[in-house]
């Protein structure tokens, strides 16, 4: 499995845990458009769906993007 380089504050929201984009269990852990998802919930799907954009049903569109990482720091 690759492992997802998320250390960015961004990935962390400390007011509030959402269900999970994924698999609905409650997490701080947000994706970076923003989408409520466990980082190894993301990894995991990112395995699965080797080719695959990243469609968010429902009423927000959190753009086609697969999971990805942190860009590089200087
Ligand atoms: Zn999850």
């Amino acid at each position: 499995m690759s492992v997802l380089d998320w250390h960015d504050a961004q990935h962390f929201d400390r007011t509030r845990d959402l269900p999970c984009a994924l698999c609905a269990r409650p997490t701080p852990m947000r994706s970076h458009h923003g989408e409520p998802v466990h980082k190894v919930c993301a990894e995991d799907w990112n395995d699965q769906h080797p080719e695959a954009p990243r469609h968010r049903r429902g009423n927000r569109d959190h753009g086609t993007g697969r999971f990805h990482n942190d860009p590089p720091k200087k």
